[in-house]
């Protein structure tokens, strides 16, 4: 049986565009351009994955994933034509599991609902092959070398580390590792997370571990 994909795009060429490139994929496609019906036909039909437009007609996408995730964890790509909108979305923790700004190609977006599926069925990916986090004295071992991070720094890699894949506004780790709201300039978690990447760098070359999603923030990811 192929998974099926819902489609919720009220610009219907294109969702016509994305059914296509998703069945030649080998899924099944749904279209639905009225934000209105949404959750009633997720929960009759139980679709294996959705792309959610963000401004619909009828109801908008942020309500229909809360609605959808009061009942159900299937996985949900949230799509929209604005790429700040990308950062507040993450801000409201919807509990989407990736967001797709618009243009994007038909291609990517199929490889993304690849990786997206890849990654919920295999929940129990482990971190990082070899890397050992131990908190109590801020030390990581990465391959048997220790990365000498700074307390920031470690903070951020386990507190990325603990959710692989899942992509973070600077606003979020900002208010992770600074809880006590002190004002800290937005760039100072760049400058962080260039640090970080290049101490894993002198320890394992080859794989990188922090990656940077353009315009949004960052991600955990190994493999
Ligand atoms: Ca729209």
């Amino acid at each position: 049986m192929s998974e099926s994909i819902l489609i919720v795009e009220d610009e219907e060429k294109l969702a016509g565009v994305l059914a296509d490139y998703l069945r030649q994929a080998g899924f099944d496609a749904v279209c639905l351009g009225d934000g209105a019906v949404v959750t009633g036909w997720v929960r009759e039909h139980k679709p294996g994955l959705i792309l959610l437009d963000l401004m619909l007609p009828g109801k908008g996408g942020l309500d229909i994933c809360k609605e959808i995730r009061a009942f159900s964890a299937v996985p949900i790509i949230m799509t929209t034509a604005r790429v700040e909108e990308i950062d507040r979305l993450l801000g409201l923790e919807l509990g989407a599991d990736d967001y797709i700004c618009k243009p994007f190609s038909p291609r990517e977006v199929v490889a993304r609902v690849k990786a997206v599926l890849r990654r919920v069925s295999n929940p129990v990916a482990v971190p990082a092959a070899g890397l050992i986090l131990d908190e109590s004295c801020y030390r990581a071992i990465l391959k048997g070398l220790d990365l000498d991070l700074t307390a920031v720094e470690f903070k951020l890699l386990q507190f990325l580390a603990a959710s692989p894949g899942r992509i973070y506004g600077r606003q979020q780790l900002m208010d992770r590792i600074y809880p006590d709201q002190r004002v800290v300039a937005d760039r100072t978690i760049d400058s962080h997370i260039k640090k970080l990447r290049k101490k894993i760098a002198l320890a394992s070359p080859d794989e990188e571990l922090i990656h940077s999603v353009y315009g949004v923030g960052y991600k955990y990811e190994c493999g």
